[in-house]
């Protein structure tokens, strides 16, 4: 299987389309602070925007974008999981709901928050990809207001997780997870290729679970695309081969 990491187009020539979007999920679990375990301060930016937690009791504390202390991060993310369906990671800092903030300038096709991973789409446009075949592109209403310019509908693309970096990409003896918070050592999206054979093939557009702050597609999304002739996305073939990864090594004293 090809897969192709998917970004804003930052080459367009004609900058027709030159915008900017500030925005974050309404609510989300707090990052970790200072893990008692392996000491790190992290947060993922796993997001479920159609995960309401309106009706969760002192959901204005996911409101707060602060790290906390484990048992707090594990005490809320307990709150959130009658939320959402069985099995789904609730990583520290995990989003929930609509976008919301603002925006201004023009857009293309798809919209880009300066957010990671997050892809927005205009709702005829995926409704033609969908017509033509691709998967993966149910998206939720945004709450953003653009001022002084077009409103582009944006919705927000509903990813699903899959997709796990080769081993090979892992530093010496892999990377387990901190077993208190769950934090591995990974190695960033731009080094780390994910291993096509953990890629279910049923989505054409999804996020990794292992680096969610990447966006990957198959051959036949970037083919829709092109045929669709698209505007401001960007497809870079990633390498799916394993001789072709680079072993990070890192030392820690
Ligand atoms: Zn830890």
């Amino acid at each position: 299987m090809r897969l192709f990491r998917v970004s804003r187009d930052l080459t367009s020539a004609d900058r027709l389309i030159a915008n900017e979007i500030i925005a974050a999920h309404t609510w989300a679990l707090p990052g970790i602070q200072n893990c008692p375990r392996c000491y790190e301060t992290w947060a993922s930016c796993v997001a479920y925007p159609d995960v309401d937690l309106s009706a969760l009791q002192g959901q204005e504390r996911y409101r707060i974008r602060r790290p906390q202390s484990l048992y707090v991060v594990h005490r809320m993310r307990e709150a959130v999981r009658p939320f959402v369906a069985p099995g789904t990671a609730l990583p520290p800092g995990a989003e929930f709901g609509p976008l919301v903030g603002h925006g201004k300038g023009t857009f293309g096709d798809f919209g880009w928050p300066a957010w990671p991973g997050v892809m927005l789409v205009r709702p005829d446009v995926a409704l033609r990809l969908e017509a033509a075949g691709i998967t993966g592109l149910r998206a939720v209403p945004t709450r953003i207001t653009y001022w002084g310019s077009e409103d582009p509908l944006y919705r927000e693309v509903v990813f699903g997780y899959e997709g796990r970096v080769f081993d090979e990409s892992l530093p010496p003896g892999g990377a387990p997870a901190c077993a208190a918070c769950g934090h591995r050592d990974l190695p960033s999206g731009r080094r780390a290729a994910i291993d096509p054979h953990t890629v279910s093939g049923t989505l054409d557009v999804f996020r990794s679970i292992d680096v969610p702050s990447c966006i990957y597609a198959t051959s036949a999304f970037v083919e829709a695309a092109q045929a669709l002739r698209l505007t401001d996305i960007s497809f870079a073939e990633v390498p799916t081969t394993r001789s072709r990864t680079t072993r990070r090594v890192t030392y820690r004293l």
